[in-house]
């Protein structure tokens, strides 16, 4: 694995090669702008990265192309290949989980609860009053039963206690 010189001060952005949809949603889910599509070309995938993000691959040819702004993972666990990145790239300091849509990367914006009536089961309706929704494919998000578990997961993903990390409640 290369080791990154590069000082980041703001929060990093990414680009994910076609082999890492998990990386990639595990990163949005940990509130990164992580940009991911399964038929990428690499020659996008670099161009990407001349507009500063940082492009994250398991394929080494890659590197050679644009070596400072690429970061070639071992192939391992998506889980493994996330923790690596947040010791890389410092990303406890800079997470913001819950903060963007899994599937098309949007910052989700504040949903008014009467809004979402028909989108959510009617149990959690019932009990719950935030919710979130992206403006691009329509999802509504909310933190219902299984945000423990998510908790844990963002806790696991970034290799930090849950001490140190503010997750949006
Ligand atoms: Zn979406």
């Amino acid at each position: 694995m290369k080791r990154f010189c590069i000082r980041w001060v703001d929060r990093p952005r990414f680009v994910c090669d076609v082999h890492l949809a998990k990386v990639a949603k595990y990163l949005r889910l940990l509130g990164f702008d992580t940009i991911y599509r399964n038929d990428m070309r690499d020659d996008e995938l670099i161009g990407w990265c001349r507009f500063g993000r940082i492009g994250i691959t398991c394929d080494r040819r890659l590197q050679n192309r644009l070596p400072d702004a690429i970061v070639v993972l071992a192939c391992e666990e998506a889980e493994k290949q996330v923790r690596r990145l947040s010791a890389m790239f410092d990303l406890p300091k800079f997470a913001h989980p819950f903060h963007r849509s899994l599937c098309c990367n949007r910052v989700m914006v504040p949903c008014e609860k009467r809004d979402c009536l028909r989108t959510i089961p009617k149990e959690t309706y019932r009990w719950l009053e935030a919710f979130w929704k992206c403006p691009k494919c329509g999802k509504v998000y909310w933190q219902g039963t299984h945000a423990g578990r998510m908790r844990q997961k963002i806790v696991q993903l970034l290799g930090v206690s849950e001490k140190v990390l503010k997750i949006r409640r």
